[in-house]
């Protein structure tokens, strides 16, 4: 008896030493996904979802899966209460009405939501729902159910005219306009960007009341589209709730480009943190797509520096050049004094001091070095300047680093 006691205090004693180890968690917040029914592929989109929301720090998130199609919708009551923000990613059959009930009671006490891609197919016949969203397509959905609301010439025009609601041209990059770099979701996100190939929703009708569309894209005639520019990412307030509402993310079985594209992953993530907060604290990623060009990312996540080091050190000048492509805007998004500068310059030195990476690795870093290097890099530069492959690259590095000489 008496030495399971020990065992079990000694256990006690080293529980607590590695309890006291673990960093303290900063997740603060509180996200459930509700899926379970989609004509989407929301076995791959939630996960990522939940991935991309936990990726922030600021948010734990759960996943609430509804019965599938023609189970009892009676026996699907998630306690939306214990969240700051719910994120829809279901197009299916109605919840009860008590489910329905417990949700607008929800939004209306000040909760978040935030309406991905599919979302807002969802509930064609519930008001509320429609209220909280703002516009809405496809689900039979007409003139019945709201004007359609888009810009044209830059003016927002309310559109009662019949037809249907929801509509998309073939998938396709396109340029998404941020109409209000005030917002705190679009603050600091530029004028205008290039988005993963995606679905353009257009044709989107609803009540539109208590709504702002904060980004915009033009739904091209020469892709199918509607010749409009179209909503694409609103703000709609519902009692004292904050709603999201973003048409992006049209996912694939594998998840997909729309969901790699960092346009998308960063207005979600700063959409959530919106509704769930009413504030942004995230900062702008470097790798943010600009309107020369879109910008992915291949696992949903951003490579740390040590990472994106290690792909170059494999660098093999036949493949792309993306990861260094990705390491120059790193460092001219995030450094700003000599002392950043010369932190970057260290972990790049480290590439050029190891024996595994490639000479077309080394012949980038070099190329980058000699813009933004110190006398940190002289040393090993002069090493470099020894080996037949790389004496080029060394040479015009050393030039640009000591012009005088
Ligand atoms: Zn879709």
């Amino acid at each position: 008896m008496k030495k399971i006691y020990l065992i079990l205090l000694v256990f006690a004693g080293l529980l607590t030493v590695f309890n006291a180890c673990q960093p303290k968690k900063s997740t603060s917040y509180k996200a459930l996904i509700v899926t379970g029914q989609n004509n989407h592929y929301w076995k791959s989109s939630s996960p990522i979802l939940q991935q991309l929301l936990e990726q922030t720090g600021l948010f734990t998130a759960d996943i609430a899966k509804s019965p599938e199609k023609g189970g009892d919708m009676n026996s699907f009551n998630p306690d939306f209460s214990k969240y700051n923000v719910i994120v829809i990613d279901y197009n299916g059959e109605s919840w009860s009405e008590k489910t329905k009930s417990a949700f607008v009671e929800y939004v209306k006490n000040g909760g978040g939501v935030v309406s991905y891609h599919a979302g807002d197919n969802s509930f064609p016949e519930w008001k509320e729902y429609n209220e909280m969203i703002g516009l809405g397509g496809w689900g039979d959905r007409t003139e019945k159910d709201g004007p359609y609301i888009y810009f044209k010439h830059d003016s927002l025009i309310t559109d009662s005219s019949a037809g249907r609601g929801g509509n998309h041209g073939k998938r396709h990059e396109f340029e998404i306009r941020n109409r209000n770099t005030e917002h705190p979701i679009t603050k600091g996100l530029p004028q205008r960007w290039v988005h993963g190939t995606d679905e353009l929703y257009a044709q989107l009708r609803g009540p539109g009341k208590n709504m702002e569309i904060i980004a915009s894209a033009y739904s091209d005639t020469a892709q199918n589209g509607t010749g409009r520019d179209e909503p694409i990412l609103m703000t709609i307030s519902y009692g004292k709730g904050r709603i999201f509402h973003s048409t992006l993310g049209h996912p694939d079985e594998d998840g997909g480009p729309a969901l790699q594209c960092v346009g998308f992953i960063t207005t979600f993530q700063r959409g959530a943190e919106w509704a769930a907060t009413g504030n942004v604290t995230q900062k702008i990623p470097y790798d943010f797509p600009t309107a020369a060009g879109s910008s992915y990312r291949p696992d949903f996540k951003e490579l740390t520096l040590q990472e994106d080091l290690a792909k170059i050190a494999q660098y093999d000048i036949s493949k792309s050049t993306k990861y260094f492509t990705d390491l120059q805007s790193r460092i001219r998004h995030e450094a700003k004094t000599a002392a950043e500068f010369q932190q970057f310059e260290k972990q790049l030195i480290k590439v050029l001091e190891s024996k595994e990476a490639t000479d077309d690795g080394k012949r980038l870093l070099l190329r980058e070095i000699s813009w933004m290097g110190s006398e940190l890099s002289i040393p090993i530069i002069h090493e470099l300047a020894k080996s037949e492959s790389l004496k080029d690259a060394a040479e015009y590095a050393l030039a640009r680093l000591q012009p005088t000489k």
